[in-house]
């Protein structure tokens, strides 16, 4: 059998520069383009340095685009940050959140409220809360998965520590889909592999999230599409699912600025969840890449954490080959193993350090593209899920 791992070409004896996207939060106030601040909220997650909270200045004060973290620490830079800007809490007039990762919803609830300003998400916006004091297994395994999906930020890709068909991911994902999205916790989609907290982590988590979360209730839910004014000018929200199912990126036509969210990252590859059986996360998400890229006039990509990118297509261009890279990779190790589970085949195309649910996640993702192209089969008997290489006869 043939080793892939040793294709991937990657040291991991040498120490990896830091990339930008991992530098920790400066206290400057950047104007990045007209009307519009960067703010680099501190947070502590692996393979993150800094969140960018966006201010959008208007003559109504600010709005204001994924507030960082939940709790206090958070809290303190934003209003810190907000005051270097000239600006008080109640000048916030709008809150936009990307997504439904913590480390971009975590302040706007609190914003909303003490600010009495509008929460703004796309429609498909993922909320959910932890209710339960668990007195069953079963509701412990439910705090558990709320916990986990609020823990832990699925940012980054697991190596990092076509809009005109109709996509149903883009249109109407189903709660079956929102809830299957979640890699950590409970049962996975892809079956068989269950990987459960451990108990300390799981109370921890649990009680520290009481205290600090309130989820996040959005105000105005807004379809693929719509314009919103924001530093006095239209701003177009574009629905782009495959980092999350409810992923928003924002874009100004007449300066040519995408709020990118987590959608394009200036150099790490962001993470795609693998969205259940039947749903194709990893062709949502290049399609919309495709999407972003062809926008008239894109100029200036302003992503959620990293610099400000000047080349959008470039650099959706180098994360589309990264992706095709890995299917290669699958490929190869698919028709050496024969019929194989997710898990074995993640096992083959990551370095054994990477090993456990994101890589599968990812890995699932893939494997499900394949299947939908035609190129696999999913075989399902007893037991997690197998994927076979489809044999196709090859045109003369
Ligand atoms: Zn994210
Ligand atoms: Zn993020």
């Amino acid at each position: 059998m043939t080793d892939v791992r040793d294709r991937s070409g990657d040291p991991s004896s040498a120490p990896r520069p830091r990339k930008q996207e991992q530098e920790p939060a400066s206290e400057e106030v950047t104007e990045v383009a007209p009307g519009v601040l960067r703010m680099q909220l501190p947070i502590w997650m692996p393979g993150l340095g800094h969140v960018n909270m966006y201010g959008l200045l208007d003559d109504r004060g600010l709005a204001v685009v994924d507030p960082g973290l939940p709790g206090p620490k958070s809290w303190k830079a934003i209003k810190t940050r907000l005051k270097s800007a000239g600006f008080k809490l109640r000048d916030i007039h709008s809150v936009i959140v990307t997504h439904s990762h913590p480390d971009h919803f975590g302040g706007a609830g609190r914003i909303s409220r003490e600010a009495d300003a509008e929460l703004i998400t796309h429609l498909a916006f993922t909320v959910w809360s932890i209710k339960v004091r668990p007195s069953s297994l079963e509701e412990a395994e439910a705090a558990e998965r709320d916990a986990a999906r609020a823990a832990s930020s699925f940012d980054v890709s697991s190596d990092e520590a076509v809009p005109t068909i109709r996509d149903p991911l883009r249109e109407a994902p189903s709660q079956e889909q929102q809830r299957r999205s979640v890699p950590w916790g409970g049962e996975t989609p892809w079956g068989g592999s269950r990987h459960p907290m451990p108990p300390l982590r799981r109370r921890v988590l649990i009680r520290a999230l009481r205290l600090l979360f309130t989820p996040p209730n959005p105000t105005r839910r807004v379809p693929d599409g719509e314009h919103l004014m924001l530093a006095g000018r239209p701003w177009r929200a574009i629905h782009t699912p495959g980092h999350t199912l409810d992923h928003l990126c924002l874009y100004d036509e007449e300066h040519g600025l995408l709020l990118s969210g987590d959608h394009v990252l200036p150099t790490i590859t962001p993470h795609i969840a693998g969205a259940g059986k039947g749903s194709d996360s990893l062709r949502s998400y290049l399609d919309t890449l495709d999407l972003v890229a062809a926008l008239p006039g894109v100029r200036l990509g302003l992503p959620a954490h990293g610099h400000p990118f000047d080349d959008v297509p470039g650099r959706v261009e180098s994360i589309k080959r990264h992706h095709a890279e890995r299917e290669e990779l699958l490929r190869d190790a698919a028709v050496a193993l024969g019929p194989a589970t997710v898990e074995a085949l993640s096992h083959e195309i990551f370095p054994k350090r990477y090993w456990g649910v994101m890589a599968e996640s990812e890995t699932f993702a893939h494997l499900e593209h394949m299947v939908q192209l035609g190129d696999a089969e999913r075989l399902e008997d007893d037991g997690p899920f197998r994927y076979a290489i489809t044999d196709r006869e090859v045109a003369p």
